[in-house]
């Protein structure tokens, strides 16, 4: 019997997974050991594209992206194209928007997360989350339409920061302001901060701090103090949220809607179902957000699928941090050395000379897609039960 590994999600953290189990098994037909079932890795993802979501600002702001077809990294996986709109846990099958039931034996759940309104009345209608594909991409239309006028950026954390500096340089005939509940970045180093207000000051963005928002209208801001604001166009980059259908299908999930998974990257409630990303979290503590941590947990979940298949141990992911490093428009960045648990420290790299490490580091994301042993190398630190 073949084991059927239905891999659902193709973003950073699905296409790692799926490559790698891919390898896996090749590894184990060439050792041709007769007494080991086959395994065949199915990846189900909604665009036969993968989207660079860390460069969606960039997108927003006019730069096209490079064009990746998924089929060109996933040797070895067969890819289905289709939204998933259901997950079966008793039968075991996976329900797309165009009629097919897939069936698994074993799920890797990677379906990542998608631009939140943090429950802030009319983001969704008015406003446009720079975190999806297609809220870049509307942005994009609409600040090309724009010739000078007022551009919101609603959220000052790491996306916000990316964005309104990327839109700022890039459009110095639009007004860009910064929107933020605190201060923008107020959890860095104060080097790094006094970096930022530097860059901002350069190009010219406005910053409101303190500025909460109560509601989003058309073409308005609504402020918790009660003062409305006009823009010519609101970008959204405050929240995140997840898809629905993992707590829908009953496994469990943390209260953002993550599935819950052991040290081994397994659901904490379905033995045949693994989890990974920004879709995942660990019992002791989720993960931030990110590449840095979807990359390495998708590679860990798929070892660990491979070696449950070969009897062996799985091995407990751990993540050791090193940085955030983010990106100031395309002529400045900044790199803020953390801890391993994330946190960070005072030592802080700032400036043009910071652009190629930025650039290096998102490119090397790429990479990773079809070199899955190069996570390796990205933090991750798995060690025996
Ligand atoms: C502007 C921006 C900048 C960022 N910069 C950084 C950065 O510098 N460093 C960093 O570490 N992180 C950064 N991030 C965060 C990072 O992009 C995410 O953490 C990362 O994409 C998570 O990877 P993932 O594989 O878990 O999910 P995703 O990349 O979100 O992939 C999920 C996949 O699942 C698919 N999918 C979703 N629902 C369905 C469905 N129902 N059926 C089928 N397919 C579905 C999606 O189409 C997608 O292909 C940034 C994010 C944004 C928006």
């Amino acid at each position: 019997m073949t084991h059927r590994i239905v891999v659902l999600g193709g973003g950073y953290a699905g296409v790692i997974a799926a490559r790698r189990l891919a390898d896996r098994l090749a590894d184990r037909l060439a050792d041709r050991l007769p007494d080991r079932a086959k395994a065949a890795v199915t990846l189900v993802n909604a665009s036969d594209r993968f989207v660079e979501r860390v460069r969606l600002h960039q997108l927003a702001a006019g730069q096209n992206l490079r064009d990746i077809p998924l089929r060109d990294v996933l040797k070895g996986v067969r890819l289905v194209v289709a939204r998933a709109t259901a997950i079966d846990l008793e039968t075991r099958a996976v329900r797309t928007d165009d009629g097919q039931e897939i069936p698994y034996d074993t799920l890797v759940y990677t379906l990542g997360s998608r631009g939140g309104t943090a429950g802030v009345p009319g983001v969704a209608e008015h406003a446009f989350r720079i975190a999806d594909h297609d809220g870049a991409r509307a942005l994009r239309r609409r600040l090309a339409d724009l010739r000078q006028g007022a551009v919101a950026v609603v959220g000052g954390g790491l996306t916000g920061i990316e964005t309104v500096t990327e839109l700022a340089e890039s459009r110095p005939d639009l007004d860009v302001e910064l929107i933020t509940e605190g201060a923008a970045g107020d959890w860095l180093a104060p080097r790094a901060r006094a970096h930022l207000r530097r860059v901002f000051d350069r190009l010219g963005v406005r910053v409101r701090e303190n500025g909460e928002v109560a509601k989003v209208a058309d073409g308005e801001v609504l402020l918790g103090d009660g003062q409305a604001v006009r823009y010519d166009a609101i970008a959204w980059a405050a929240g995140f949220e997840m898809s629905p259908l993992a707590a829908e299908a009953g496994l469990a999930v943390d209260a953002d809607g993550r599935v819950l998974v052991d040290a081994t990257l397994r659901s904490v409630s379905h033995p045949d179902v693994y989890a990974a990303g920004d879709a995942a979290a660990l019992e002791d503590g989720a993960t931030r957000l990110s590449c840095q941590a979807a990359i390495p947990m998708g590679f860990q979940a798929a070892e660990n699928v491979a070696a449950r298949l070969d009897g062996r141990a799985p091995r407990r992911f751990r993540l050791r941090y090193v940085g955030q490093c983010v990106s100031l428009g395309r002529r400045d960045a900044l790199f803020q050395l953390t801890r391993t648990d994330d946190t960070p420290i005072r030592a802080v790299l700032a400036g043009r000379a910071v652009v190629p490490l930025k650039e290096t580091v998102v490119r090397s994301t790429v990479m990773a897609l079809s070199r899955p042993a190069l996570t390796k190398a990205i933090g991750t630190n798995a060690s025996r039960r």
